[in-house]
């Protein structure tokens, strides 16, 4: 998936073919580990299986049953766009994500 179906996600929450951000896979993806293991590939490990994302300059993928089935945004391809900072993963992430009681102290 590129920058602009990434964008679009936001606005068109229901599934289909393209790909939409589901905020419970960006939760599972917090708990993965993603480590770059070349110039264009990140490997994927956490979760039952380990899995290799590519990106091949326009779009990502992944190996998993989940991408192949669904074609949109695995766990994997966004724990790795979590890594790589990507605005729009960080603004759902942001929103599932509470801020904490301001009574309980600074952080
Ligand atoms: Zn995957």
């Amino acid at each position: 998936m590129n920058q602009r179906e990434f964008a679009e996600a936001i606005y068109r929450p229901e599934p289909g073919p393209a790909s939409s951000i589901d905020p419970r896979r960006l939760a599972r993806a917090v708990h993965l580990d993603a480590e770059r293991d070349g110039p264009a590939g990140w490997l994927v490990r956490g979760g039952a299986e380990s899995h290799r994302v590519t990106f091949d300059g326009d779009r990502y993928d992944c190996g998993c049953r989940d991408r192949a089935i669904r074609g949109g945004g695995c766990k994997h391809i966004l724990r790795v766009l979590l890594s790589e900072g990507h605005p729009v993963v960080v603004r759902v992430l942001r929103a599932l994500v509470r801020l904490p009681n301001p009574r309980r102290g600074a952080v």
